[in-house]
């Protein structure tokens, strides 16, 4: 790690600073920290308030740092956002899983739900034609009227 520290250290004198001085024209990137204490290059993401206050999303809405956090957290790939805890992560995975279960079945349900609906309106289509043709063949037969 000291050696990429001394490469990085090198290269950032030089000008190259992994975009950092916009060496070549593009926007000034920052570097912040994840919680999970990644390291990311990012251009600021300026916000402003309604109020007039302005702040960077990237510390407010990402919840990224400019200094590596002390205790970093886990990562969840179920939400992808951290957790305070690594059984943290898993409860948040296993809850996902399950509402995905739940949501699935509400699904099927439905599903079922919408073919006993056209069931229903088929055989009231059917019934009324039923009726109307015993009614033709009433009229047919002179039976009616
Ligand atoms: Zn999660």
């Amino acid at each position: 790690m000291e050696v990429e520290g001394a490469v990085n250290a090198q290269l950032e004198k030089q000008g190259y600073a992994l975009g950092r001085k916009g060496v070549w024209g593009g926007p000034q990137k920052t570097r912040y920290y994840r919680p999970d204490g990644i390291m990311v290059e990012a251009i600021p993401c300026m916000r402003e308030r309604q109020d007039g206050l302005v702040y960077d999303w990237n510390i407010s809405g990402k919840g990224w740092s400019l200094r590596p956090p002390l205790k970093p957290k886990p990562h969840c790939e179920g939400c992808g956002d951290w957790h305070d805890t690594k059984a943290q992560v898993l409860a948040c995975k296993r809850e996902r899983a399950r509402k995905q279960v739940q949501w699935e079945a509400e699904m099927a349900e439905r599903r079922n739900q919408k073919g006993s609906d056209k069931e229903k309106a088929l055989k009231a289509k059917n019934e009324d034609l039923e009726a109307r043709l015993k009614k033709l063949e009433e009229l047919v037969s002179g039976k009616a009227v």
